[in-house]
């Protein structure tokens, strides 16, 4: 179902609560040391103004302990701004309050208050209604542009929905929702999956609805070896979930030709992921006191093969420890064959993105998500509260 989006409601003149994701990192010196986040919105923001709202940019940044902590200051994300916008950019000294109030009611329109960091106060994060209340007190209109928060029902994100309407999605919102909607409702078949990272116990849900909606699941990383050891592989010191063999045994009964989980064929292999270099082996021949770091060349070759018929792919998760030099090579080469994929290709999680963007390939995928937790909840088929929440397109 379509979510109204920003353009449809008039914003003249109006205070337009804007939750946004200023979740940034920091660098020593204090200052924004990647600001990929804060650009993102600036389209939804251009469109306000321009469209005469008054602007409240509400954000949270990192995981201060529900009080003020002038570590979790949003002001390194307003000097940013400020920067990009070629004006500076107002922070108010909290999120909620009288003065806050009157500062958003003194907004001329075209103007912008940056609130300060709304994890200071502990109603966020436990959906508190009358934090939620509060923070409606700010605005006319609500407007989410933060898919990567739309997973917590947090104040922000749902409670305030309760006191504040029209709730509709801002631009980047609305993209990642069309994207993934695309994905999964009417996808272009071959449907690919590929899945890699540390755990299968955080993605046990995902690799379970993903088999049963794509054509093709392809698992690396090191969730692979729980999965190898369903088949009977011994896998050594590998990352393994004992407990979770039964259960990947079961998902790979799914499987069948053509259709369903596919598994490494061969893993590059060492003592640890500190080691400068490891040995190519099968993976029905790892050896006992050795650990699958990285997919192989005849694993990278058959997931190529696939990725290269594939007419939608959705990737998360790298296939080896890709931070390591050598047990790179897996994740970078998948990245080119998903870059050279003639179909529509998503990526998404933090780790994922960040090999996509290191293999160099970052601008020939289709599309990035800005959501970590967020983007494998959508793939997973859960409802997210703060999208939920919205109003629908009539
Ligand atoms: P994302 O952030 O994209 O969702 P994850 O956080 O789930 O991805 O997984 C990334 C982590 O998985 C990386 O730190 C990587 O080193 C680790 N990883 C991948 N393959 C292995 C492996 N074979 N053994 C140990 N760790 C692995
Ligand atoms: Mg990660």
């Amino acid at each position: 179902m379509a979510k109204r989006t920003i353009d449809e409601v008039d914003l003249a003149g109006r205070r337009v609560f804007l939750r946004v994701d200023f979740n940034v990192p920091l660098g020593r010196d204090g200052a924004v040391s990647e600001d990929a986040r804060i650009r993102a919105i600036l389209p939804t923001l251009t469109l306000a103004r321009r469209a005469g709202a008054r602007v409240v940019l509400a954000s949270h940044l990192g995981r201060p302990k529900g009080g003020p902590d002038p570590n979790y200051s949003l002001r390194p994300v307003a000097v940013r701004l400020g920067e990009l916008l070629g004006e500076p950019v107002p922070l108010a000294a909290d999120c909620v309050g009288a003065a806050v109030e009157a500062e958003a009611r003194a907004l001329r329109p075209g103007g912008i208050l940056l609130l300060e960091n709304l994890r200071f106060h502990a109603g966020e994060e436990a959906n508190d209604p009358g934090f939620a209340q509060a923070l409606a007190a700010l605005g006319d209109v609500y407007v989410n542009d933060a898919f990567a928060a739309a997973h917590r029902a947090h104040a922000s994100t749902e409670g305030i929905t309760h006191y504040l309407r029209p709730a509709v999605a801002g631009l980047c919102m609305n993209r990642e929702l069309e994207v993934l909607g695309r994905v999964f409702d009417a996808p272009a078949r071959p449907l690919v999956a590929i899945l890699g990272g540390a755990k299968v116990s955080d993605k046990l849900a995902l690799v379970e609805s993903l088999v049963a909606r794509v054509d093709r699941l392809l698992i690396g990383g090191g969730m692979a070896f729980t999965f190898l050891r369903a088949q009977g592989c011994e896998v050594g010191r590998s990352l393994l979930e004992a407990d979770l063999v039964p259960t990947a045994a079961r998902l790979l009964e799914v499987t069948e030709s053509g259709r369903g989980i596919q598994l490494p064929e061969d893993s590059v292999v060492a003592t640890s992921p500190e080691a400068e270099g490891g040995t190519l082996v099968p993976v029905v021949s790892i050896p006992a006191d050795r650990m699958g770091l990285d997919i192989g060349p005849a694993t990278l070759a058959a997931f190529g093969a696939v990725v290269r018929q594939a007419r939608t792919i959705v990737w998360n998760g790298p296939m080896g420890v890709f931070e390591r030099p050598a047990f790179a090579a897996g994740t970078l080469g998948l990245a080119h064959a998903v870059a050279d994929s003639p179909g529509f290709s998503v990526v998404g999680g933090g780790d994922t993105v960040a090999a996509v963007q290191r293999a160099g390939v970052a601008d020939r995928i289709d599309y990035l998500s800005t959501g970590g937790g967020a983007f494998l909840e959508y793939l997973e088929g859960r409802t997210l509260p703060g999208v939920a929440a919205l109003d629908e397109r009539r």
